[in-house]
């Protein structure tokens, strides 16, 4: 059954008070029914037992005990009085005054009193009225038997009423108090901070719908709990990591200050050697409190993201151009292809997306071979472009591939090294994906390089946006 609780509610009362009075009326009807079959049979026969008696006797009844003893065995079968009237209302016998006065019940209801018109032998018409001395006997049971089908139907709808309420009482405590209770007990395991206690309620009544929102709630508290503990978990991994990575090149930076200031250095050779050090140092240094304060404004989800249409192919290919010009020192070979022949617009964050391919690019030379090689090509996907980065690099174990866009996850080599990364620069990447509508993934084999695809959607028209370039 699929309806609401109001409307099983309103069924529920309007049966509890229907049914019984139906129930009833059906009993009071059938008993009616049979009563008068029943009886009509017995008072016809009575009727022609009276009136055999009474047509053998003379007008004016000459010898009224005779009559009287003539009928007596009649009067004593059916225990009753019969009274004989002309037309014009004379009496004529009453079997009353022949009889003990103790054997005369008067006090009946004149429901079991008969008249009938009987023609004696010679003579005109009487009026015979039968009358009933108890009722206890047949015919005259009628008195009795309406009592008893009145006490039936009643005794029959008070029953029905009880049964409707047991039976409606045990439907709604089931579909209702039940329920309720398990809301109850789950609100109390919530309490004591078990958050996985689904309740299970298949209706899609009112209470259905409750324990549904209820159980988002749950979850939602429970993803609140997850994250909060995450949250906590990665801050205090936070402190760990940026006491870590700052000490590092610090405390180097430092050792080259003192040589210079203690004239360890002798020539200008050594002291360039010396500088590019503190130099070096102080990039990495910075690269890493940048990615800090991009992280940190992730997580309170303060990373603004600016769109605008471009056009792809002129967008990647001013990006790489600029990154060849920044790698033209180091043995890095960095090329750009695009497959689509017609021009491809896309809404996205410039400065976020270079940020994305900068960190991208960065890795591949950071986890590169001896002779970099880096190809960057786009290619129109479903409604999406997909940018693939792909390097020659060392590749990445299987078994880290799941974790590195995670915050601080550090491959072997990177938490090895001193140039390696926070551990941020990925999970950053896939934040300004998701931002963009987009999605990230890698392709990697150890030994032979990895393949970074991202996807940002196709720009389609009606958008607010300015265009660039
Ligand atoms: P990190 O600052 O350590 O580079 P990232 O989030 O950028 O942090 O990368 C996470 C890990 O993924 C790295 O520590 C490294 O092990 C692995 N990784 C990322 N890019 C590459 C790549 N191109 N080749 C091999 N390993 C990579």
């Amino acid at each position: 059954m699929k309806s609401s609780l109001k409307t099983r509610l309103v069924l529920a009362f309007l049966s509890t008070i229907t049914v019984p009075i139906l129930i009833a009326i059906l009993t009071l009807y059938l008993g009616a029914d049979q009563l008068s079959n029943g009886e009509d049979d017995q008072l016809d026969q009575l009727f022609s037992d009276v009136k055999k008696e009474i047509r053998m006797t003379e007008d004016e009844l000459p010898d009224r005990n005779a009559f009287y003893n003539e009928i007596k065995p009649l009067l004593d079968q059916y225990d009753m009085n019969v009274t004989i009237y002309t037309e014009d209302r004379e009496l004529i016998f009453d079997s009353k005054n022949y009889r003990e006065v103790d054997e005369v019940n008067s006090f009946l209801p004149n429901f079991n009193t008969f008249t009938i018109q009987v023609q004696p032998e010679t003579g005109i018409m009487w009026d015979v009225t039968i009358q009933a001395n108890s009722s206890q006997n047949a015919p005259f049971q009628r008195m009795t038997h309406i009592v008893h089908i009145l006490l039936l139907s009643v005794g029959m709808g008070l029953l029905t009423l009880i049964l409707m309420i047991v039976i409606w009482t045990t439907y709604i405590s089931r579909t209702v108090l039940t329920p309720l209770k398990h809301i109850y007990q789950a609100t109390e395991e919530m309490r004591e901070g078990n958050l996985d206690y689904p309740i299970v309620y298949k209706r899609k009544d009112e209470i259905g719908r409750f324990i549904e929102g209820f159980n988002v709630m749950r979850q939602h508290v429970k993803d609140s709990f997850k994250k909060q503990k995450q949250y906590e978990d990665s801050r205090k991994e936070l402190i760990a990591s940026i006491s870590h990575d700052l000490r590092t090149p610090l405390s180097s930076i430092k050792g080259y200050v003192e040589g210079l200031r203690d004239g360890i250095v002798q020539n200008e050779e050594m002291k360039q050697r010396y500088l590019q050090v503190i130099h070096n140092k102080t990039e990495h240094l910075d690269h890493l409190i940048e990615d800090l304060f991009e992280f940190s404004k992730m997580e309170v989800d303060q990373l603004p993201i600016e769109k605008e249409v471009v056009n792809a192919s002129v967008y990647f290919e001013k990006l790489i151009t600029k990154h060849q010009f920044e790698l033209r020192n180091q043995a890095v070979e960095l090329t750009y292809t695009n497959v689509e022949e017609k021009p491809t617009s896309i809404l996205l964050d410039p400065v976020r997306v270079e940020q994305v391919m900068s960190n991208l690019i960065d890795n591949a030379v950071r986890y590169g071979s001896d002779q970099i090689n880096i190809k960057v090509h786009t290619n129109d996907l479903e409604g999406t472009i997909a940018i693939t980065i792909t390097d020659n690099g060392q590749g990445i174990r299987n078994e880290d591939i799941p974790y590195i866009f995670t915050s601080f996850y550090r491959g072997e080599k990177s938490r090895s090294t001193y140039s390696g990364g926070s551990g941020l620069g990925l999970s950053i990447v896939k934040y300004i994906v998701k931002a963009h509508g987009g999605d990230i993934h890698v392709e990697s084999e150890l030994g032979k390089g990895s393949s970074f695809i991202f996807t940002l959607p196709l720009y389609v028209k009606g958008s607010n946006s300015n265009i660039y370039e």
